[in-house]
């Protein structure tokens, strides 16, 4: 503790009542009323595993390693043990075992026995909504490099349009919980997972998920790693709860410049973007949201970039409601951190109100987040199909490769031959046509002139 009242030179009147305050905070604890650690959790994420603590209280705490064997040993001070380690799943994670031991009478030291070296770090953190003060420990791989950019995927006649399927929450963060107790968490990735199956059997994209599994990633880590793999597009999946129960239906939601449309979107977005203070960030200093936010935002390329967001999102949204209710008509705004990507379209789909009882229902429905999925794939493919990314193999299919012509509904062979600044006949003889009927679809050499 920095604010050691001993150590001040002089006190004030509001000096003196922090001092009585603080005394009265330290003295039990000094008398020997230790921080039970109460609960764990274990979290693998690809590159790193969490090990979590659930505290009764804030803790001082030190970690360090030993090698031969490797162990973690975990020092926590005036702390007792109140729980079992032995519910842990320690597959798939370098911890072999935990053990702990009461030290110097009032301390208590976890070790955790390692069948790997691992780089540890470790944080506290403080009581939310969700859970009480927390001890974080991430151990992480070392010498496991996990893979962060993707090759372009180029097959003949252009690259794939690659979309980052951001789950929203995982692991500590469980997100909204239904009536059923049903997670958000759960249902997102669930449906993530089905959309990145849709989107990697059509030809001409590839998807790389943000999340892969039950752990969390923070916040500003989910743009990133879109642009790590060159994504076209994000899309971060959703389904969150509103404070009234009776709230139903989809929605899409893109960055705003300025205010949210609603005060759902405001709600919805103010949430969200606490998600880091449960998912826990082992970042030392969170920059300032807002901050972040209003830099980006001066950036002249942003307003492309939200022009097409709101593009992308009006198609999915009006293919979801095809057959699902929407909660509004058109595609709101309100300032989500996950969605600040400048330069990569960004959106946020809530695929329901995981707090309405009929819709949490549905949503734990692998038929119904079937149809979710297919929905947000045809409406990303119905953008991408009228706006295809330069040089993606979609571009190609519809404006043809350099030297090629794609015909389009309205277009004679005298018309092309006049675009290209070539005769009718060099076009006819070039291409070894038998006749002048021309049809949709079909490719045409050019000559060049
Ligand atoms: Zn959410």
């Amino acid at each position: 503790m920095n604010n050691n009242p001993f150590s001040r030179q002089r006190i004030g009147r509001t000096g003196l009542w922090l001092w009585l305050v603080a005394t009265a905070l330290v003295l039990p604890l000094a008398a020997g009323a230790s921080v039970a650690v109460e609960n764990s959790r274990i979290w693998r994420a690809p590159d790193h595993t969490r090990l979590v603590l659930d505290l009764a209280g804030p803790v001082e705490h030190r970690i360090f390693s030993l090698e031969n064997p490797d162990r973690l040993v975990v020092d926590i001070s005036n702390a007792r043990l109140n729980t079992r380690f032995d519910r842990l799943d320690l597959d798939s994670s370098p911890i072999s075992g935990v053990r702990s031991a009461p030290r110097d009478k009032t301390d208590l030291r976890i070790v955790l026995d390692l069948n790997a070296p691992v780089r540890p770090r470790s944080f506290l953190l403080g009581r939310n909504e969700q859970y009480g003060d927390r001890l974080v420990i991430d151990l992480y791989d070392i010498g496991r490099v996990v893979e962060k950019t993707v090759e372009d995927v180029v097959t003949d006649g252009g690259r794939d349009i690659v979309i980052a399927i951001d789950a929203g929450h995982g692991g500590e963060d469980p997100g909204a919980i239904g009536p059923g107790g049903l997670y958000e968490k759960d249902v997102v990735l669930a449906i993530s997972k089905k959309l990145k199956r849709l989107l990697d059997a059509e030809q001409g994209y590839s998807a790389v998920m943000v999340r892969t599994g039950d752990y969390y990633v923070p916040l500003q880590n989910r743009p990133q790693q879109a642009r790590q793999h060159r994504a076209d597009l994000m899309i971060s999946v959703h389904a969150d709860a509103f404070k009234n129960p009776r709230a139903r239906g989809a929605s899409v939601f893109a960055l705003s410049r300025t205010g949210a449309t609603s005060e759902t979107a405001s709600y919805l977005a103010e949430r969200e973007n606490r998600a880091d203070l449960i998912g826990g960030t082992g970042d030392v200093k969170l920059a300032d949201k807002d901050q972040v936010l209003a830099g980006v935002l001066l950036d002249l390329s942003m307003t492309a970039t939200l022009a097409t967001s709101l593009e992308v999102g009006d198609e999915v949204l009006r293919a979801m409601g095809s057959f699902a209710h929407l909660h509004k008509r058109n595609v709101e705004q309100a300032g989500f951190v996950v969605l600040k990507s400048p330069d990569i379209p960004s959106i946020l789909v809530e695929t329901g109100f995981i707090s309405n009882p009929e819709e949490s229902r549905k949503l734990a429905d692998s038929a119904y987040q079937d149809r979710i999925a297919k929905a947000i794939f045809s409406g990303v493919r119905n953008y991408f199909t009228r706006r295809p990314p330069e040089g993606s193999w979609v571009a190609t299919q519809r404006h043809g490769r350099p030297g090629e012509h794609v015909i389009v509904r309205g277009d004679t062979l005298s018309g092309i031959a006049e675009r290209y600044n070539i005769s009718v006949n060099d076009l006819i003889a070039h291409n070894g046509l038998p006749t002048t009927r021309i049809e949709v679809g079909q490719r045409l050499k050019i000559p060049s002139s």
